[in-house]
């Protein structure tokens, strides 16, 4: 595997892109399952518009981190500074996830770190459901050619995104689930820590099982 490290700045439509894909699933996800590296679904995605999210940000925040990393962290989607920055995770619950992963044995360039819905919703709304249902081609690929063993889900977004639709945060973190061969672990988003620093006892104990099992299946890099 070729490990490096992406980070994928705010990207531009030029160029035929996802937007030229709206009508046709089964076109599309002939497409993106022809994108071979995570740089090429990066560019590809810059160009979608495949719902309303992206008439009102900026630009599409991909995701950064290394490529085939064997750890993956999925929130919700980007917010103000994300948008403006291109980078997911850079305003202040990007912060504490930063403590978490370094208090975990983390590097933030080790783990790839993205989001459900790769365009701000507008007053950070949560993701509509047709919102994460055009973007969920994009997480599957990503998560296909990253190809991490253990994927993090921040909140409820990705749990519902990923694992069920109706599931609670507060019922499933903790658990771990198998989803396509891979660990699947939710926790809290790092946004509902700051709003209730009481939970962070239990999201440091998710991060502790997710540091063992890591360390089971990997010894202790995080990356290749
Ligand atoms: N919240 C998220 O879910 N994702 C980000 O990138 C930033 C804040």
């Amino acid at each position: 595997m070729a490990a490096g490290k992406g980070a994928a700045g705010a990207l531009t439509d030029s160029g035929p892109g996802a937007g030229d894909y709206t009508g046709d699933a089964h076109a599309f996800a002939e497409r993106l399952a022809a994108l071979a590296t995570i740089e090429d679904l990066g560019a590809f995605a810059g160009g979608c518009h495949r719902c309303g999210l992206r008439a009102g940000c900026r630009g599409v925040v991909f995701g950064e981190g290394a490529t085939h990393a064997r750890l993956c962290l999925i929130g919700e989607g980007p917010g103000a500074t994300e948008d403006e920055q291109g980078r997911p995770f850079v305003g202040r619950a990007g912060e504490l996830l930063d403590k978490i992963l370094d208090a975990a044995g983390f590097a933030r360039g080790e783990v790839y770190i993205s989001n459900v819905v790769l365009c701000r919703p507008p007053g950070n709304r949560t993701p509509e459901d047709p919102e994460i249902a055009a973007c969920r081609p994009y997480l599957r690929r990503r998560l296909e050619l990253i190809d991490p063993s253990i994927v993090v889900l921040l909140g409820a977004t990705p749990l519902r995104a990923l694992v069920d639709a109706k599931a609670k945060i507060t019922q499933e973190r903790g658990h771990w689930y198998r989803l396509d061969g891979r660990w699947v672990l939710p926790t809290y988003h790092p946004a509902y820590l700051l709003r209730n620093p009481a939970a962070k006892k239990d999201a440091w104990e998710d991060f502790q099982k997710v540091r063992e099992l890591h360390r089971r299946l990997h010894g202790t890099g995080a990356a290749d």
